[in-house]
């Protein structure tokens, strides 16, 4: 099993890029497991810094980038951003679209989505058409899931998707079609596979 762990004494303080709270270290650990529960660790999954305010995580590297100068710093957190928006926009359409239409709610979740990164607006509306028309052609929406892996954080990953779940289920359950989407995106962002079952509980419990 996996479990999330706080590493203690591991502080970047007013680091995030989002509110300039502290951001701590985390790890994602696999954990022996003996009648449901974690006996001892077996191996660190991936490492990675979360504010605990505003929930963004980070790679490890931000270490590194908090020390260019704020002008660089703050055109690299844009990016990152504006990746998350777009990954978000992108895994919302097509698992909305995978039954084969996109009906009036999801249209409108997908809608406030984009309502609430205006600045790119014009790019996300773009990506949500192309998504409509072509589906994930040339792997389009793993691509943008693996880069969120790569550039933001696997937290990130976990995050968006349960975002993207959790809005489109608000009418209720999730289908087969759906949920073996999900197991796919986990796949694709280069997550193990056991990330699956943690995303399920954890949205459940939204
Ligand atoms: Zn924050």
């Amino acid at each position: 099993m996996i479990k999330k762990i706080t590493v203690p004494n591991q502080i970047l303080e007013h680091a995030c890029p989002v509110c300039g709270d502290d951001m701590l270290l985390h790890k994602y650990v696999h954990y022996f497991k003996l009648f449901g529960k974690p006996l001892f660790p077996l191996k660190v999954i991936e490492e990675f810094y979360k504010c605990e305010v505003c929930k963004s995580s980070y790679n490890t590297y931000i270490k590194e980038l908090i020390k260019l100068d704020d002008e660089k710093k703050q055109l690299l957190f844009e990016e990152a951003g504006k990746l998350y928006a777009k990954a978000l926009i992108a895994a919302m359409t097509y698992m909305a679209v995978i039954d084969g239409h996109l009906d009036e709610k999801e249209q409108q979740t997908l809608h406030a989505i984009i309502g609430k990164y205006s600045n790119i607006a014009d790019e996300l509306i773009d990506i949500m058409d192309r998504i409509k028309n072509q589906g994930n052609k040339d792997g389009f929406v793993y691509k943008l899931l693996k880069k969120v892996h790569q550039d933001l954080s696997i937290d990130s990953v976990l995050a968006l998707l349960s975002e993207a779940v959790k809005m489109l289920m608000a009418d209720g359950k999730m289908d087969d079609n759906e949920l073996k989407l999900l197991d796919k995106f986990i796949l694709e962002a280069g997550l193990p596979k056991e990330f699956y079952s943690l995303l399920i509980s954890k949205v459940k419990k939204l």
